[in-house]
């Protein structure tokens, strides 16, 4: 399985990291070796001294498909998740300044947290989600699928050009505004609405 991410989906995270707006979604990919395996520690890896949380919401891919109209994308997906996209913002910045992929920043181990998963059915408009990331029970980022440049189906309209999506893939939608750096002994909690979905500690 893979895990397909989008970046810069939240205008207001553009501007915090004075990235341009792009005209089409940017897409990277982590392999399943950078999930975080449940109840496990998040451990700092030595290569670098500042990585950010990126609180996301996540979709879990139901059937293959390949070439799907956003019409068609809903389809695809039965469940909704909430995640981090663990990065190395130190090594990332270094990698973008000389045009290289991203992947050392963002594709290494326990780089991928995911959490439990809900139901789409739970939830009236998919459009309109609150979620949030607490650390150390402090409000960090706050989210609406809302505001999302590319929403849920036009995602997968749009990676699924790219890639023939598998059963059991995940996306990962983007984040909002509020990254930060994380340090050894954090905790951090994530809720869609008001259901915690993941708690994991940093180390
Ligand atoms: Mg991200």
């Amino acid at each position: 399985m893979k895990l397909i991410c989008i970046g810069r989906n939240y205008t207001d995270h553009i501007k915090e990291l004075e990235n341009e707006k792009p005209t089409d979604p940017v897409v990277f990919l982590k392999p399943d070796t950078s999930i975080l395996l449940k109840k496990q520690p998040f451990f700092i890896p030595d290569f670098s001294d500042d990585v950010h949380h990126e609180v996301e919401i996540l979709i879990k891919i139901n059937r293959v498909g390949k070439h799907i109209s956003k019409k068609f994308a809903h389809k695809y997906y039965d469940d909704i998740g909430l995640g981090i996209d663990f990065t190395a913002r130190d090594l990332q910045a270094q990698l973008k300044a000389k045009g290289l992929p991203w992947e050392k920043a963002k594709a290494f181990d326990g780089a991928a947290v995911i959490g439990d998963w809900l139901p789409k059915k739970n939830f009236e408009d998919l459009n309109n989600l609150n979620f949030s990331l607490k650390k150390n029970d402090e409000l960090v980022q706050n989210g609406n699928t809302s505001l999302m440049l590319w929403k849920i189906d036009e995602i997968i309209e749009y990676v699924s050009k790219y890639f023939t999506l598998k059963i059991g893939d995940i996306i990962f939608t983007g984040t909002p505004a509020g990254v930060g750096r994380v340090i050894a002994n954090d905790r951090l909690k994530g809720f869609i609405e008001d259901k915690q979905l993941f708690s994991i500690t940093v180390k």
